[in-house]
């Protein structure tokens, strides 16, 4: 008879906030994918027969005419803006608050960016704002949707109807996401997706895709895909154009993963309500919680405002939550933007929205413990200030 061992405290493994196993579950269909494609007969590894698939099912899920998979969520965005014409003397309205790319896409065309607050609430671009800024100089609008919520695209729909401009809808981060039935990635005149590894529909690579119903701007990005070539006609060069195509192995994994894609979204759904029930009650406390609801929400990431964000993400790492901090910056704070910025402008909305961004895990194979672990270690910090009873 061996004596009973004492009990010991259980530690729980710290929870990541980039999951190390986001593809653990697959990983027998893409190591055949792998030995399919890398030793099939054809050895045809970009834009074949399953990128020609993976665009026809993703078509077919958005109800789109077109659909054109190319290497990035950047590389989207600067095929589209590339095809509109964009061009030096340009100027596109984008947000103050957002990735890179929504300022860099159009910096390296020649174009100027054209940095607009966000909406307090939302986080996402604020349409009268976005209005103020238009001028004759204008070329486009190109509203993001960010972390959780989708972007006032029916106000975006009907201020670049009313003042002729084009709508490029970057929703890299917003695939599934569903606003008044029309999903994310249908309100531009073009939508971008981005498939890098953190996006909702992620893989273990880069590759990003246009989705448009007009043909003609269809076929402009997909001949701007493969330097400026027709398709039909190879070493005939149209127009000078960009290395983007798509992956043939990355094409075959994701019509792999398509199916799966609407249950990983309810997950992230799922999750995302237990959030936002466990924090409703902290707004009090300085923590407030995206906008709740499912109408144009998509869930990339759960990102609370936090008054005390640092104190807030210490206090989450001591417990063994990893957090992540978007964007600690607004585009024209980055140094890399600033000279396009109006000396003295501001963009209070975005500042505050940059100091006090937090997001926590969000990932379909997060288990109900723990959501809850990282949902009370939220709540005990706003406990400890005092103001929560
Ligand atoms: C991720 C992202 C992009 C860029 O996509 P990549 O595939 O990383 O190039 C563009 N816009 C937004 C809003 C994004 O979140």
């Amino acid at each position: 008879m061996t004596a009973p061992t004492p009990a010991t405290p259980r530690t729980a493994p710290p929870i990541p906030f980039f999951p190390p196993d986001l593809f653990e579950a697959d990983r027998e269909a893409l190591l055949d994918t792998v030995h399919a494609v890398g030793t099939g007969a054809a050895q045809k590894f970009i834009l074949g027969g399953h990128t020609a698939g993976f665009e026809q099912a993703l078509r077919e899920s958005l109800g789109a005419a077109e659909v054109v998979a190319c290497s990035s969520g950047t590389s989207a965005l600067t095929l589209v803006l590339a095809a509109m014409g964009v061009e030096p003397g340009d100027e596109v309205v984008v947000p103050a608050f957002g990735c890179a790319p929504l300022a860099a896409t159009v910096a390296n065309l020649g174009a100027r960016p054209v940095f607009a607050d966000i909406d307090p609430v939302s986080l996402t671009i604020d349409p009268d704002a976005a209005e103020r800024l238009i001028t004759p100089r204008t070329a486009a609008l190109m509203p993001a949707h960010l972390f959780s919520v989708m972007a006032d695209m029916p106000r975006f729909r009907e201020l670049a109807d009313r003042y002729g401009l084009r709508l490029v809808e970057d929703s890299a981060v917003a695939q599934g996401g569903v606003l008044r039935g029309r999903p994310a990635g249908r309100w531009g005149d073009a939508g971008v997706f981005s498939f890098v590894q953190v996006k909702t529909f992620g893989m273990p690579g880069e590759g990003g895709a246009v989705v448009t119903d007009d043909p003609a701007l269809a076929g402009r990005v997909r001949m701007l895909r493969n330097h400026g070539q027709d398709g039909a006609r190879r070493f005939v060069h149209h127009v000078v154009g960009h290395n983007s195509r798509f992956d043939e192995l990355q094409a075959a994994f994701q019509l792999h993963r398509l199916p799966g894609l609407p249950e990983r979204l309810a997950r992230r759904a799922e999750i995302a309500r237990r959030y936002s029930a466990r924090f409703a009650p902290l707004a009090g406390a300085g923590i407030t919680a995206p906008q709740a609801g499912g109408d144009g929400r998509c869930h990339y990431v759960y990102t609370v405002l936090a008054e005390r964000r640092d104190a807030l993400r210490a206090h989450l790492a001591a417990k063994g939550v990893d957090t992540h901090v978007y964007y600690p910056r607004t585009l024209p704070a980055q140094p890399a933007f600033a000279h396009f910025a109006p000396p003295g402008a501001r963009w209070p909305n975005a500042e505050s929205a940059a100091a006090r961004n937090l997001s926590l895990p969000l990932y379909p194979h997060l288990t109900d413990e723990q959501v809850e672990h990282i949902a009370d270690t939220v709540c005990a910090f706003a406990d400890r200030t005092g103001e929560v009873r």
